[in-house]
């Protein structure tokens, strides 16, 4: 059985890895000259490669530690304790423990305790489908009250979404505080986070040997032009076309996001070409500082004041030793972004000049001689938008074109898109794969 893979993202190469071991002979197609998707590398100016956008492992991600150890890299793991704040009416408060939550300022003794009773509560859910019909607004303030969700979860809701929220269901944030929750180990409940030494992209590759020794072939720098599909009455996908010729196979799986996917299948049904664009995303802005010395000493400093541009700081080398990024100190500064955001349309130039005026602000002590890159990077579709009760307008792996499957993040839900919840869903989604096209196959001969 001969199989093509659209992307070589954590999901393709994952994807193509089990499939490969199953001895099924993969071809992936990957248009950039390298693999990694938005968990790729950048080369910086120095030589020194870096994620380009940051990246964290937890210490709860049962998948990857598994998949890291039987590829042998699990030796290339890193972990740290690390730490978290917040940015309140012009102060950063550090969030680490419980004294430090007692003593959070912008709330009285009842909202803190209402809010970590949110938190306990989140992690006594165990079916998310009471969550699906309740807005992430409402959820929010029956659970930890007014004060608190104007101070602390509206803005922070705000930022990440882009402005307009009510329709994100309560799920959003669950899956999230399970999450997080997730890091804190022990009785001192110590935050903790990792990587991969120089990145996810040391599993990734490790996975491509893998299918290399296993028969599997992978072609950078092929962009897939579109997938043949064959047959009006009964369409079936027959290969893909490339800029020099068809690739003809038994099934084409394409794992990039939704509307990209679209683009690549023009001959399918109308229908499935209207439920399909039904899927949305948030887009990124997400510029890169690069400095010579920490910046917060924080993981993550989220940001409750509307006046700042960005979403959050994440500073990277909190949990990663600057000696394995060239001595280097990274800080990202990301900006979710609405499909309609006019944030898109602004130039690097700007972008810079705005995000720099704004950490002046807010560390009044930052000295921009300690910058030794700025670089802004940006994406169009980077998380799925799910609204309230919309399961059903999730895409299967399965599609009305036969041997045609879609294996993209838009499926992972409610839990949140990450190498954990990706490569978990690329092994389970190999099996379905697989397990139809041989279906397929024997209805063929029969
Ligand atoms: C700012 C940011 C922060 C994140 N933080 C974390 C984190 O802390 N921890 C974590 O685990 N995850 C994090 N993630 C999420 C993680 O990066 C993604 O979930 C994961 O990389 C998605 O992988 P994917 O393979 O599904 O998609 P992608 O990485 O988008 O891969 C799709 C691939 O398909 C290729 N492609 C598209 N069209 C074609 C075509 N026509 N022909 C051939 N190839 C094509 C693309 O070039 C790309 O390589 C973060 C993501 C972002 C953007």
């Amino acid at each position: 059985m001969k199989i093509a893979i659209v992307g070589g993202g954590i999901m393709g190469i994952t994807l193509a890895y089990y499939l490969s071991k199953e001895g099924v002979a993969v071809d992936v197609f990957e248009a950039s000259s390298t693999l990694g998707g938005l968990a790729g590398p950048l080369t910086l100016p120095d030589g020194v490669k870096v994620d380009r956008f940051y990246h964290a492992i937890l210490s709860s991600d049962a998948h990857l530690h598994a998949l890291c150890t039987e590829l042998g890299v699990a030796d290339q793991l890193r972990f740290r304790e690390t730490r978290t704040g917040f940015y309140h009416n012009g102060a950063l408060y550090s969030m680490n423990n419980i004294i430090e939550f007692l003593r959070f300022p912008p709330l009285g003794w009842i909202d803190r305790f209402r809010l970590g009773l949110t938190v306990l509560a989140a992690q006594r859910i165990q079916d998310w489908r009471e969550l699906e019909g309740v807005s992430v607004e409402e959820w929010l303030i029956r659970l930890s009250g007014k004060n608190t969700y104007q101070n602390i979860w509206r803005p922070m809701l705000a930022a990440k979404f882009d402005g307009d929220f009510r329709n994100v269901p309560a799920t959003w944030i669950w899956s999230r505080l399970v999450r997080v929750k997730s890091t804190r180990q022990g009785a001192s409940q110590k935050e903790m986070a990792g990587h991969l030494i120089g990145g996810y992209i040391t599993l990734i590759q490790a996975m491509a040997r893998r299918i290399e020794a296993n028969g599997g072939r992978i072609h950078l720098s092929t962009p897939v032009q579109e997938v043949c599909i064959e047959g009006d009455a009964a369409p079936r996908a027959t290969g893909v076309r490339l800029t020099d010729g068809v690739h003809r196979c038994d099934g084409v799986v394409v794992t990039s996001q939704v509307p990209i996917f679209r683009r690549l299948i023009p001959s399918a049904p109308q229908e499935y070409h209207d439920f399909l664009a039904q899927t949305e995303y948030l887009g990124i802005v997400c510029p890169l500082l690069v400095l010579d010395r920490p910046l917060t000493g924080y993981w993550t400093l989220n940001i409750t004041d509307p006046r700042i541009p960005f979403t959050g700081v994440i500073e990277t080398t909190s949990y990663i030793d600057p000696a394995y990024v060239g001595g280097h100190h990274l800080v990202y500064l990301p900006k979710y972004t609405a499909p309609n955001s006019p944030l898109i349309r602004l130039s690097d130039e700007e972008i810079k000049a705005m995000w720099m005026e704004h950490l002046r602000v807010m560390f009044p002590q930052f000295d921009p001689a300690s910058v030794r890159y700025f670089l802004v990077h940006r994406e169009r579709y980077v998380e799925p938008l799910h609204g309230l009760n919309s399961v059903h307008l999730i895409p299967q792996v399965e599609t009305p074109v036969e041997r045609l499957f879609l294996v993209t993040t838009a499926q992972i839900y409610p839990a949140l898109t990450n190498g954990e919840s990706v490569s978990r869903h690329g092994h389970a989604a190999a099996e379905v794969v697989q397990h139809r096209l041989l279906q397929q196959s024997a209805q063929a001969f029969a």
